[in-house]
């Protein structure tokens, strides 16, 4: 299930200006896809570099699997997590046939408009690449780890002097997350 992650300062800040953390949860691309929404999903990658999600859960039995390919994983609680930007993604997924049960499990809205023809694919491939443009750019803009929505949060400060310097960012965010509640109305 997807988990919240704690609140801080900047969290809450960040949650006025209706830019949301993501919540920890799952990436991308059923096995039963059609080759030419398979495809779409591999080349966008969103949900496994951080534009979306934090983490993926990992279940118990898939631990030993990904650790034998020295994947990066936090356990918290009971609960096994493969933190993002995945290192699996090298450009596409490098372990797709091997991707934790909730990799294959996800669909983003996109996807789903788009298997049920409710999507052309060209307006599902408009609003991915403007997304992950977006956050292309937002990342380069505030110094971080890499971590987006943790260096969001790291950048981003509640005063009045920083948004009318910030403005231009916080537009850009702004589009974001509406972009971000198009591609995953529970999520984004
Ligand atoms: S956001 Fe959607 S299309 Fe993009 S990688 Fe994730 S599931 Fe695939
Ligand atoms: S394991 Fe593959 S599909 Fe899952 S988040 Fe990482 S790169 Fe994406």
């Amino acid at each position: 299930m997807p988990r919240k992650v704690g609140a801080s300062n900047r969290d809450r800040y960040v949650s006025r200006s209706k830019v949301r953390r993501r919540e920890a949860c799952a990436i991308g691309g059923r096995d039963d896809m059609p080759n030419r929404v398979a495809e779409l999903c591999l080349s966008c990658s969103l949900c496994c570099t951080n534009g979306l999600f934090r983490s993926v859960p990992v279940r118990a039995t898939e631990v030993a699997g990904l650790r034998a390919r020295r994947l990066p994983l936090i356990k918290r609680g009971d609960e096994w997590l493969m933190p993002f930007p995945c290192a699996a993604h090298n450009g596409r997924c490098s372990i797709y046939s091997d991707r934790p049960s909730a990799c294959r499990d996800y669909e983003c809205d996109v996807l789903v408009a788009l298997n049920s023809g409710q999507t052309p694919e060209s307006a599902a491939r408009s609003l991915l690449d403007r997304t992950n443009a977006l956050v292309a750019s937002i990342r380069t803009r505030i110094a971080g780890t890499g971590e987006f929505w943790a260096d969001v949060d790291r950048f981003c400060k509640d005063s009045a002097e920083w948004r009318s310097r910030h403005a231009d960012l916080l537009l850009d965010l702004f589009e974001l997350h509406a972009l971000l509640r198009r591609v995953d109305r529970k999520n984004g």
